[in-house]
């Protein structure tokens, strides 16, 4: 294939197979019927990671989306620190936040709170109702230029544009950048953070490739991207959320002050080799003795008589699932708090979703932690509720029972 940003020929390092819409939770999984391949290439013109195929975005992103951000009481913190951090100490009247991807409005809701005039963007009508139930100013709109022009029109152009976990969504990533450049005022910043590459290698957690994650980002991949578009990489800070990610801020070329984050990031990635192919073609072997170890370990437990079910439905967990053909025979049941999911099915592998209290009432003898990102806060959550003689089993950075 091309790059979806520079167009040169990519390589293919990752073939995961036929797969669901990751987030294609159904009461009725006789419906589930929709497959795309799932698999990775590598540009090695612009080092950027990105899927060889991607399922029509209105199939993922839609009026009955089941991700609240809000739900994660870790992240509702994390998002209100990025907004508040990147807000100049002082500011004017017509001052205006933008966040694309708004989701519930979990960030932009501290924005609001301050009484600053803020926009939040994001293409399903139910989270932006959310939103607004928030006291969150909010449209309903895929982000590209087109629709850069049209928010200027109705309100103005920003001054700061926040963005987590939103960005590796869009394909049009050139699009996408000329909407940046269009949107953001002459000295405005673009904020955004993304799960990183060097952790998605270093850990060799595979399941952050899923269909709504098109791209998985580095510093050598971002700079190249907003290069061509008039906009600059102007610092980079490591983050500890979604299991390693980086924020990136971006500006106008001709206003930019470069910190030196982005000069040791770059560095830094390069001695991993990051922009190297050998590294990835190297993942995708990983990826395979992953899947190996996590199904003989799921068996060996199973032919023990132990029961064996999952904690958290994440659109994650569709990739690890479906990658390495994991059904009910064994692990009979996913629990989940999100209310949208319980009573489903997980896509593809047809496994329950239960609620944790149920989970809890009759505890199985081992949980698989699909939601390892969030590893110290639900088995925080969990160790006063949870029976204690419930083993954790995690699948990144290894296949272990958690001791
Ligand atoms: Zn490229």
């Amino acid at each position: 294939m091309n790059c979806r940003s520079c167009f040169s020929e990519t390589v293919p390092i990752v073939d995961f197979g036929k797969m669901p819409i990751a987030n294609n939770f159904l009461k009725n999984p006789a419906l589930d019927t929709y497959r795309f391949n799932l698999a990775a290439e590598f540009c090695e013109t612009c080092s950027l990671l990105q899927l060889s195929e991607q399922p029509d975005p209105e199939l993922m992103f839609h009026d009955h989306y089941a991700f609240f951000t809000g739900l994660s009481t870790f992240m509702a913190k994390h998002f209100k620190e990025m907004a508040l951090t990147n807000l100049p100490l002082t500011y004017s009247q017509d001052f205006m936040v933008s966040e694309i991807g708004c989701n519930d409005g979990t960030l932009l809701s501290s924005i609001a709170d301050l009484g600053i005039r803020h926009l939040g963007i994001d293409p399903s009508q139910n989270v932006v109702e959310s939103a607004r139930s928030k006291g969150v100013t909010a449209e309903v709109a895929f982000f590209s230029e087109l629709t850069a022009r049209e928010m200027i029109k109705k309100y103005s152009q920003a001054d700061l544009i926040l963005a987590a976990n939103v960005i590796c969504h869009i394909p049009d990533i050139n699009d996408f950048a000329r909407g940046i450049k269009t949107f953001l005022k002459q000295d405005g910043k673009f904020v955004f953070e993304e799960p990183y590459i060097g952790s998605m290698i270093e850990k060799v957690s595979y399941d952050q490739l899923y269909d709504e994650h098109v791209f998985i980002f580095g510093a050598l991949s971002v700079q190249s991207i907003f290069n061509k578009h008039g906009l600059t990489l102007v610092a980079c800070e490591p983050q500890v959320t979604h299991g390693g990610s980086m924020r990136y801020t971006i500006m106008h070329k001709d206003a930019a002050v470069i910190s030196e984050s982005v000069g040791k990031i770059l560095l830094q990635e390069k001695e991993l080799g990051l922009d190297n192919i050998e590294t990835y073609l190297n993942f995708g072997e990983n990826c395979a003795i992953r899947k190996n170890e996590l199904v003989q370990l799921l068996k060996h437990l199973n032919q023990k008589g132990r029961k064996v079910a999952g904690y958290a439905a994440t659109s994650k967990s569709t990739t690890v699932l479906n990658f390495c053909n994991i059904d009910s025979s064994l692990i009979s049941y996913i629990s989940d708090s999100t209310k949208e999911k319980i009573g489903t099915f997980t896509p593809g592998s047809n496994i329950p979703v239960i609620s944790h209290e149920e989970m809890r009432l009759n505890p199985p003898d081992y949980l698989v932690l699909f939601a390892w990102n969030h590893e110290n806060e639900i088995l925080a959550k969990e160790s006063g509720v949870l029976d204690s003689n419930v083993k954790w089993i995690r699948f990144v950075p290894k296949v272990e029972i958690v001791q």
